[in-house]
């Protein structure tokens, strides 16, 4: 490893992704970095920290440098933490959340026929929660959503199916149905 000195102690973060945007929940217990696709399970996340505690200490156990070194120094040290920080939030957001949406907009696709919903939390937002739901503008798609294992899906079916009724009405009077809808906290 003390080889590597030479490219400059950046290199080794600088060659692979960061996974700067941190890393999501994924399958199982997968966490997954939404920027190079790449999954880790918990230790895979320990192993990540550990390389940028590696990469922090060799640069300290160099010999005393100019303010450049001083500044990658603090760049690396600021990376540590930024590590442990994701790392302890997967450690302990909980799994399983009932966690409640601030603000669900709800898009018709009039081309696909089909309504997308993108849900908002409040910061900061809870790990593994549902972000995005699609579904076909049909009832019968829609309904199935409410025997939906997450409760905020099944919360969402409603509100698909109260912008879905809503609309249809407005068709069958020849008027013109709107193509989104934002429900807030306090319609949900
Ligand atoms: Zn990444």
């Amino acid at each position: 490893m003390g080889k590597e000195y030479n490219t400059g102690p950046m290199a080794d973060l600088t060659e692979n992704c960061l996974h700067s945007e941190g890393l999501m929940f994924s399958s199982g217990s997968e966490y997954r970095c939404p920027v190079c696709e790449k999954s880790m399970d918990l230790d895979g996340v320990g192993r990540w920290v550990q390389d940028a505690e590696r990469s922090r200490d060799e640069a300290y156990s160099m010999v005393e440098g100019d303010g450049f070194e001083e500044i990658v120094r603090e760049e690396l040290q600021r990376e540590v933490y930024r590590r442990r920080s994701v790392m302890y939030e997967l450690e302990n957001v909980p799994r399983v959340v009932t966690a409640r949406p601030e603000m669900i907009l709800v898009i018709h696709d009039a081309v696909e026929a089909s309504y997308g919903c993108r849900i908002f939390y409040k910061e900061p937002r809870p790990a593994g929660v549902v972000e995005q739901v699609s579904v076909g503008a049909v009832l019968d798609r829609i309904l199935e959503l409410r025997s939906d294992p997450d409760p905020v899906v099944r919360l969402i079916s409603e509100k698909i199916e109260e912008f879905h009724v809503f609309r249809s009405k407005l068709s069958e009077d020849g008027e013109p149905a709107p193509e989104r809808r934002v429900f807030y906290a306090n319609e949900l």
